[in-house]
């Protein structure tokens, strides 16, 4: 059993930020020239995962979402490797191996299902999952997702813009699409652009049964509605089911875990009742689970775990974030909603905020992979 810590050796204090994604790299940059930063992260790779649903229509995108982490930090260590229990001041690696750090981020974010998410470890082997994916998706005449959030609409929209001519059917059992908490013209909008574009819509529709083949699978099936209306596809896919990940959790930190799972923090972001653990992110019960919302939770546990070192400025406290949301239909297509406006977003304005180049490019110069350091 080897012990990785370095504050023995080192008078910069230790931190271990437990997970790689939107939240973990953002703290574990921001920290790299004040800490001896670890970042525990099973993945050989970031994966930019608000992209992933235009890698499943179109896999030449793949390699620009799977984003190496050797160029992440100038100083600190990314370990391979995943949190096995985790408790103040200690980590335990799957592996065996021991952290003791003086602080500790949590920021192991939630599961979803593929292909919004990944569950494979490595890249190759997920480029291809993706692959086999789309092989079958191409095959496919009649689509069936289950799920009318953001998630099924982006989908959607990715489909009929690849492919114009495929039948899709995006189904949920509320009576509207995307969530209660957004505002019900965004709603009427997605839904006029996802009629024009040849969206079928069920709502208020739950099915008797889950359909018979596993999502991702080219086979014909037909499931029934509760209501009793049929519906006949070749291939399906999962559209809901976020999961925060935070069953390594003991000790004190198991108290912090939720029964849902998401970790309570106070507004400072340290796990309730620590002083030197914090969690961002998806799996922090303190706000929305977004990718910009994890950057910015991450960029303040940064700055309140810099004056705790420093002994240099008061700590901050996170603002829940009003709705807001940017929802593409294919590149060109889609609406949202700003806290500060009344207006939707147009269709250009999503396509330049997220639908042309689904910020690719911003995550690449974030893990170092373009700019001037970059390849
Ligand atoms: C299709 C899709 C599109 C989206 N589009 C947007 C968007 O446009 N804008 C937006 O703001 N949000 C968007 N989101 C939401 C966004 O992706 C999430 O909010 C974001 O992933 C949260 O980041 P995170 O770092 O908290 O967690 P994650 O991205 O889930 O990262 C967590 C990391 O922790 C690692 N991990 C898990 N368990 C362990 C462990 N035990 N030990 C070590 N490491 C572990 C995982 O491997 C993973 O790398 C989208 C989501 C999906 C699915």
């Amino acid at each position: 059993m080897t012990d990785l810590s370095s504050s023995a050796a080192s008078p910069r204090p230790t931190v271990a930020v437990i997970g790689g994604g939107y939240a973990g790299v953002n703290v574990a940059k921001a920290l790299d020239d004040v800490a001896d930063v670890v970042l525990v992260e099973p993945k050989d790779a970031f994966v930019h995962n608000v992209a992933a649903l235009r890698a499943l229509v179109d896999p030449s995108w793949l390699p620009r979402i799977y984003l190496p982490y050797d160029r992440l930090l100038a100083n600190g260590r990314v370990v391979r490797d995943r949190a096995a229990k985790v408790d103040a001041g200690h980590v335990t690696l799957a592996s065996g191996e021991q952290i003791r750090p003086d602080y500790i981020v949590l920021a192991t974010g939630s599961a979803y299902p593929f292909p919004a998410k990944s569950d494979l470890d490595s890249a190759a082997a997920s480029h291809d999952k993706v692959r086999a994916a789309h092989t079958a998706l191409s095959a496919a005449q009649r689509v069936l997702l289950l799920g009318a959030g953001p998630v099924g609409i982006e989908l959607a929209g990715e489909i009929k813009s690849a492919w114009p001519g495929k039948h899709v059917t995006l189904l949920d059992v509320a009576d509207d699409v995307l969530g209660a908490r957004f505002r019900p013209e965004l709603k009427a909008e997605l839904r006029r652009q996802l009629g024009d574009i040849g969206v079928e819509l069920l709502l208020s529709s739950p099915l008797a049964e889950d359909p018979p083949t596993p999502p991702g699978e080219l086979r014909t099936f037909t499931v029934v509605t509760q209501a009793g209306t049929e519906v006949t596809a070749d291939i399906w896919f999962r559209c809901f089911g976020v999961v925060p990940a935070s069953d390594y959790l003991v000790g004190g930190l198991a108290s912090a875990r939720r029964p849902d799972g998401f970790v309570e923090v106070r507004p400072d972001l340290r796990v309730v009742g620590q002083d030197r653990v914090f969690a961002v992110g998806d799996v922090s019960a303190a706000d929305h689970n977004m990718a910009g919302i994890a950057g910015r939770q991450a960029q303040l546990a940064a700055g309140n775990i810099r004056a705790l070192i420093t002994g240099d400025g008061d700590l901050k406290t996170h603002q829940p974030s009003a709705a807001a949301i940017v929802v593409p239909i294919g590149p060109q297509g889609g609406s949202g909603q700003r806290p500060d406006s009344d207006l939707l977003l147009t269709p250009e304005v999503v396509a330049e905020l997220k639908g042309r180049d689904l910020m690719v490019e911003r995550f690449a110069e974030m893990l170092g992979h373009t700019g001037p350091t970059g390849r």
